[in-house]
């Protein structure tokens, strides 16, 4: 009798403590796609100073160059 409740309040605390999470997951990816939809092309770059191909994964404006700190325009990407 007690072990049939402890695993009903198991299965209702997890489903209390997981759903939030879940969600928040869910959430959470559907945004970070929002955000990098239709720049996949352009997320490899390659610096026009030093040469230097890098991926683009902060979404800025202008990225900058991880190796010589140069700003890039976007859609000039490795060739
Ligand atoms: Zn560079």
């Amino acid at each position: 009798m007690v072990e049939v409740r402890f695993q009903l309040f198991l299965l209702v605390f997890l489903a209390v403590v997981m759903m939030p999470l879940l969600a928040g997951w869910i959430h959470g990816e559907a945004r970070w796609g929002r955000q990098r939809g239709g720049r996949e092309e352009s997320s490899l770059l390659r610096c026009s100073i030093c040469t230097y191909v890098y991926v683009d994964d902060m979404c800025d404006e202008l990225p900058r160059c991880p190796r010589c700190g140069t700003y890039e325009r976007r859609g000039e990407g490795p060739s």
